[in-house]
């Protein structure tokens, strides 16, 4: 797949992620039989409850970025904000191995419900997503009350497996995060990020 050349901040963060993580490529699931496969073992281990992978979905798998086709809808800070989430992802592959990854994220689907591992890795992504939101889209995106909605239930419903059905917790998590990113600049850098989880 080809990123538009026109440049624009999405370009041009794609172009410094490559830089980065050379073996990088942006791959729409509707063209990958992979993807296809994962959405339907999703949908079995969900019970039907994770419908969105291949049409809502952004998955890092290796170094390949899977995006749906909602992917050429986005502006720029939304592909900027997205793949900063993603970035997150992929240095976390680096710190902990492709093996160290998928035992923290994949292994533990099963059982549903209580997968910490992967409610780590997401919450560090996450809270990279809010950050990103927070500098590019300003304080009242950030704090839009349909955006904490919907990364709580990301943790809570059955999009990646009620991996920590906790809400309130998650919500103590989100605006203690939020609080932090509004006292300014000196939040912590990435690597703490799941510290605190
Ligand atoms: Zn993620």
């Amino acid at each position: 797949m080809s990123h538009e050349a026109g440049g624009g901040k999405g370009a041009e963060f794609l172009a410094e992620l490559s830089r980065e993580f050379p073996a990088f490529r942006v791959v729409y699931k509707r063209d990958s039989a992979l993807c296809r496969a994962i959405h339907a073992a999703l949908l079995l281990v969900t019970f039907g409850g994770q419908r969105v992978f291949v049409n809502g979905y952004y998955t890092v798998i290796g170094d390949t970025l899977y995006v749906p086709d909602s992917w050429d809808q986005l502006d720029d800070d939304e592909r900027v904000i997205l793949l900063r989430h993603e970035r997150v992802h992929l240095r976390q592959r680096r710190r902990y191995g492709s093996v160290g990854m998928a035992l923290l994220y994949l292994l533990p689907f099963l059982p549903l419900g209580l997968a910490y591992g992967r409610a780590r890795i997401e919450w560090e992504a996450y809270r990279e997503t809010l950050r990103a939101t927070f500098e590019l889209k300003g304080r009242a995106a950030a704090f839009d009350p349909e955006l904490r909605r919907r990364i709580v239930r990301r943790f809570t419903g059955p999009d990646y497996g009620w991996m920590w059905p906790f809400r309130r917790g998650v919500e103590r998590w989100y605006d203690s995060w939020l609080a932090e990113l509004d006292r300014g600049p000196a939040a912590p850098p990435k690597d703490s990020a799941a510290r605190d989880v």
